[in-house]
This record gives C-alpha cells, structure tokens and sequence, in this order.
C-alpha cells in the first residue's frame, strides 16, 4: 500500500488551530492511513481542536496541561483503554512568557526559565516516559525544535536554551529507548506565523530575514513540516533516531550571502 501509516495509531499533541504545526504533521499522517487522537490545552482551544479532529474522523479529543502531570496521565490511561497499543506521538508544545521573548536573554527570571524548561523541554520526557508501554510494537516520537537552539537569534532568548535541552534529550531517550525500537527525533522547522510565533518580537523581520537567505528562497509551511514528520513517523526513517532534521528551506546551512546574490 502507498498509505505509510496505515494500521498505526498515533497521538498529536499541540494543535491549537488550523495554523498550527502539529496540525499540519497531523494532515499528512492522516492522509497516509494513521488513525489520530488528539490534546488540546484549555476549553477555550477544545472548540478549535474538536473540529479539526471531527472533520478528519477523529472523536478521541482529550484535555492535557503538560504542566499537570496527572493529566498527562490520564491521557495515557485513555489510550490505553481505547487502544491497546500506541505507535507514534507528535509534540508540538512551547511555552514562555512573552515579555521575556523580546529584548535580551540576560534578563531571564528564574520563575520564567522554570515554566519554559518544564514545558517546553521536560513535557516531551514525561510524555516519552508514558508512550513507551504502550509502543509494544516500537514506535517514534517527534518532537519541534527551531534554530535558535543551535545559533543565537534575536528574542528567542529563554527558549534557545529551552530548545537546546530538548535537542539533547531526544539524543538520550533516543540511546534509553533504541534497544526497544522506539525512535526519537526533532524536526527543526523555519519560522512559520503561528500562535506561539506572534509571541516573538519582531517575528515578521525574521520570516522575512528567512525568506532572503535561505537557500530555497521562501519560508516552509506547515504541509512542508508535516511531509517531514510523515517520514520521521513512518517506516521511511526506520534507521533514523536522535536526529535533529532541520526543514527550514535550507537556512541553517548558509553562512553568508554573496554580494552579488540575485534579490529575489
Ligand atoms: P501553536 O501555538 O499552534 O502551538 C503551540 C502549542 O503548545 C499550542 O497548541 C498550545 O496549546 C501548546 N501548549 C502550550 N503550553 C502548554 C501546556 N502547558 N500544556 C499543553 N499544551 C501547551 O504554535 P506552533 O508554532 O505550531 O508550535 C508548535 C511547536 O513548534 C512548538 O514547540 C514551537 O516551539 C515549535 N516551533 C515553531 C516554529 C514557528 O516558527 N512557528 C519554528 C520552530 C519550532
């Protein structure tokens, strides 16, 4: 079959709305035979999340506050009922402050740094830690970086910190779990105007920095994203694992522009 997910079921966590990352990895696995549950934080985005869902045939819809852990669990305890077996998840959740994602990292809070890393770094290991009993099969789990990770960038501040820790735990769930067939890898989108974006300062000069320099001479959308995480998430990317995959129109190799470079 042409279908790469057909008979997997995985989890999607940090759809918002239609703009979202998550929801874009969501469309292709779905196009590609995956049966889908999702998580949606807070009643406010359970009406957007729903009916997505709905629209793609998909009625499990479970609330997750990842800074709850019991709730994470009941997640888990849900799936595990409904399913039995669970063969991937997507996590696409970050969060700071955005008073703290403008202006310099120097002046990071203690009480914000905490909130970041625990959201947006130590989620995706709590989450890690629940998905694997269930992926009796293997399975993979992918999660959402950016470059401000690896290079500094302006206003990403606290959560190029936050990305980069959780760059180097998908290196180590990657060697806790690789023994049980269970991969793990990011996927390092370019920047896409999504609702955690407008929270960046200065987010257009960067979408249009982006478009200037790459190589592919434009920003990536969130089918591009999705066709990546349709890799990582199937059989394609079987020798794959503790990968950080950047799908950023080739960004992240260019060091300088010519002078003479065409304008686009
Ligand atoms: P988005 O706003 O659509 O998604 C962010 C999600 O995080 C939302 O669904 C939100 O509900 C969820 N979230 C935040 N705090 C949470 C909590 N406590 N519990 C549960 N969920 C919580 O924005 P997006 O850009 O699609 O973000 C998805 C991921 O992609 C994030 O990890 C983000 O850092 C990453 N990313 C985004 C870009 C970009 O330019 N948009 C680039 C690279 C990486």
């Amino acid at each position: 079959s042409s279908a790469l997910l057909a008979g997997k079921r995985g989890l999607v966590m940090g759809v918002a709305n239609d703009r979202s990352i998550a929801w874009g990895i969501a469309k292709a696995a779905h196009e590609h035979g995956a049966e889908l549950a999702f998580t949606f934080q807070g009643e406010a985005l359970e009406k957007r999340v729903r009916p997505l869902a709905e629209g793609i045939g998909c009625d499990v819809v479970l609330p997750c506050d990842v800074t709850d852990e019991s709730s994470i669990d009941a997640v888990f305890d849900t799936l595990a009922k409904k399913w039995g077996r669970l063969d991937f998840v997507v996590h696409a959740i970050a969060y700071s402050d955005k008073e703290e994602l403008k202006g310099q990292y120097v002046d990071t809070s203690a009480d914000n740094f905490s909130r970041t890393m625990l959201i947006s770094c130590y989620s995706f290991t709590a989450i890690t830690k629940r998905a694997v009993p269930l992926m009796t099969e293997g399975g993979s789990l992918v999660t959402l970086t950016y470059y401000g990770a690896e290079r500094v960038m302006p206003h990403y501040n606290v959560m190029g910190v936050a990305k980069a820790a959780l760059e180097a735990s998908v290196r180590y769930l990657a060697v806790d779990l690789g023994g049980k067939n269970i991969r793990v890898n990011a996927l390092s989108a370019g920047p896409i105007k999504t609702l955690a974006a407008s929270g960046i300062g200065d987010f257009r000069y960067i979408l249009k920095w982006n478009q200037y320099n790459s190589p592919l001479k434009r920003n990536v959308t969130i089918d591009d994203v999705g066709r990546s995480g349709l890799y990582l998430l199937s059989d394609l990317s079987s020798g794959v694992t503790g990968e950080v995959h950047h799908v950023d129109a080739g960004y992240h190799v260019v060091g300088m522009k010519a002078v003479d470079a065409p304008d686009i």
